[in-house]
C-alpha cells in the first residue's frame, strides 16, 4: 500500500485540501487541523467550504450561511495557503459533498488529487453519505480525530476494504478538544471564548450577537 504523499510524488499530481464543515463557528481546532493536514500530506493549499445547508442537520438550528462564511474568511485570511469558497452557500438545496467534489474535479481537472478533511464523527458516518462509492473514487478523506477516538475511523476504513485503506486516512489533532458546540454554549452562558476562536471571529460574534439565545 502506497501512502498518499508518495503516490502524489510518483504521479506528479497537484494536491489540494478541502476543509468541509458547518463552522458554526470556525475555531482554532479547525485551523490547526487544516494546517496539520496541509503539512502532513504536502498540500498546495486548503480550500475551506462552509456547508450551506448541512444535509444531516435538516431541522436543526444552524446560524445563517452568510455569518458562517464571513467568520471563515476572517479566521483564514492571514494564512496564504488557506482560501474560502462560497460554492455550497450559493448552491440551493442540501450541501451534498458529492456535488461539491464533482464541481471541483471539473474545475481542477484529473491531474489534481483532492483531500476532503473533516471531523471523525462525520467520517464515521461516511457509509450513509450520498454516492459514497463515487466520492471515494474522486477524492481522499482525512478524518481529523482527537487522541483516543481513532477506532471509529478505523472501523469505516475496514468497512470499505481496499478502497477504504487507500482513500480514507486519519490524523490525530489534540486541538480538536475544542468544539463549536462548546463555543456556542460558552457564549450563551456569557463565558469567554478568547483564544478559542481568532480574535476577529470573537469580535464578530459579539458585534452580531450570535449564539446568545
Ligand atoms: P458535524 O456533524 O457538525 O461534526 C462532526 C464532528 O466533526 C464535530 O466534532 C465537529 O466539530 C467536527 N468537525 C466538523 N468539520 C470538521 C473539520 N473540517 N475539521 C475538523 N473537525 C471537524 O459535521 P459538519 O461540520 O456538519 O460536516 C462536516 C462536513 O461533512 C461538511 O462539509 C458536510 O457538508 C459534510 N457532510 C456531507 C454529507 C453528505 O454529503 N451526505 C453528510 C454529512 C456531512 P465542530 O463542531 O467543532 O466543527
Amino acid at each position: 500500500l502506497i501512502c498518499p504523499k508518495e503516490l502524489a510524488l510518483l504521479t506528479g499530481k497537484r494536491k489540494i485540501g478541502i476543509m468541509g464543515g458547518t463552522f458554526d463557528p470556525i475555531h482554532i481546532g479547525h485551523l490547526v487541523t487544516a494546517e496539520a493536514v496541509r503539512i502532513e500530506y504536502d498540500l498546495e493549499r486548503v480550500l475551506f467550504i462552509p456547508a450551506g445547508h448541512p444535509p444531516h442537520k435538516q431541522g436543526a438550528v444552524v446560524t445563517s450561511p452568510l455569518h458562517r462564511y464571513i467568520m471563515t474568511i476572517m479566521a483564514t485570511c492571514s494564512n496564504p495557503s488557506f482560501t474560502v469558497s462560497s460554492m455550497e452557500i450559493e448552491r440551493p438545496g442540501p450541501s451534498y459533498t458529492i456535488d461539491t467534489i464533482r464541481t471541483l474535479v471539473e474545475q481542477y481537472g484529473g491531474q489534481t488529487e483532492l483531500f476532503f478533511i473533516t471531523g471523525a464523527d462525520a467520517t464515521g458516518d461516511l457509509p450513509t453519505w450520498n454516492n459514497i462509492e463515487d466520492l471515494l473514487d474522486l477524492c481522499h478523506f482525512v478524518g481529523a480525530t482527537r487522541p483516543g477516538c481513532i477506532s471509529m475511523i478505523d472501523s469505516v476504513i475496514q468497512q470499505f476494504g481496499t478502497k477504504g485503506r487507500q482513500r480514507i486516512h486519519r490524523l490525530t489533532t489534540p486541538e480538536l478538544e475544542i468544539s463549536s458546540t462548546d463555543i456556542r454554549e460558552r457564549v450563551r452562558k456569557g463565558r469567554s471564548i478568547k483564544y478559542i476562536v481568532p480574535e476577529a471571529v470573537e469580535q464578530y460574534i459579539i458585534r452580531e450577537g450570535l449564539y446568545r439565545a
